[in-house]
Formats: C-alpha cells, structure tokens, sequence
C-alpha cells in the first residue's frame, strides 16, 4: 500500500511547499506547478497530491482521481497561454518506470502546449 506522502519525494515537498514551484493549480486532492526545465511554452506537470509511485501503482480506488485530472487538464492549459482546441490543444504524457523515462517517482501528468514551429502532424 502506498503511503499518503513519502517524506523522501521530492513532490510531496513541493506539494507540502516545503520546495517552492510555481503553482499552477491546487484542490484538496489535484496539485499544478510548472516543470522546472521546460521543453515546450507551457509545461506543466499536474499530480495526485497523495504518494502514489507511477501509472503502475494506480487501482480501481484511483480512477475518478485520475478522471478529474484529466478533465481539469483543458482547463488549466487554456489559463496557461495554450490556445483553444482544435488550432491549439496541449500533449500530456505519463512515464511510467525506468524503461518508460520516469524519474521521478511520484505519479505526474506532463502537459505541454504552445505554440511550436517544431511541431508537426
Ligand atoms: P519524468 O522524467 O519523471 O517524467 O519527469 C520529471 C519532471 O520533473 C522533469 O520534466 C523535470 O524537469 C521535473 N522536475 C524535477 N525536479 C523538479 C523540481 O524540483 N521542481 C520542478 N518544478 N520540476 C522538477
Ligand atoms: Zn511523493
């Protein structure tokens, strides 16, 4: 069972504000706060505020966490500067273990968006 925080992450910190962010949002449950190297005009990373490791820790009890999440996604993205959908729009993308490119391991949503000459398709 997972823990509700994990004295050792460095996002329960930064959920606790014992780190700084910038936060982009924050609920009872749902914490927002821009990613500190950005790889797009807005880059966000959108967490369950309690301890869970990655997608692979999620279960049943987790599914309308991870829904609110990712109706709220739109929303933020829009107050961040992304354009609206279907010219603008965001990415978000979960790693998910080491093979999978994650590195943190406190379950995180990357949402990126922007504009991006780079981007295409
Ligand atoms: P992962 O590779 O685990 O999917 O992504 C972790 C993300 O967290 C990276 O994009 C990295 O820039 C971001 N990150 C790591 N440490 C911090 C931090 O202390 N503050 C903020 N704002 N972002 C962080
Ligand atoms: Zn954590």
């Amino acid at each position: 069972h997972t823990a509700a925080h994990d004295p050792d992450c460095i996002f329960c910190k930064i959920v606790a504000k014992q780190i700084p962010s910038g936060i982009v949002y924050e609920d009872e449950e749902i914490f927002a706060f821009h990613d500190i190297h950005p790889w797009a005009p807005v880059h966000f990373l959108l967490i369950p505020k309690m301890h869970i490791p990655s997608m692979a820790q999620v279960g049943p009890d987790q599914a309308g966490l991870l829904g609110r999440m990712m109706a709220l996604a739109p929303k933020l993205a829009l107050e961040q500067g992304c354009n609206p959908y279907p010219e603008g729009g965001y990415r978000m993308l979960t790693n998910t273990g080491r093979e999978g490119g994650q590195e943190v391991q406190h379950l995180h949503f990357h949402v990126m968006g922007g504009p991006r000459p780079w981007l295409r398709g």
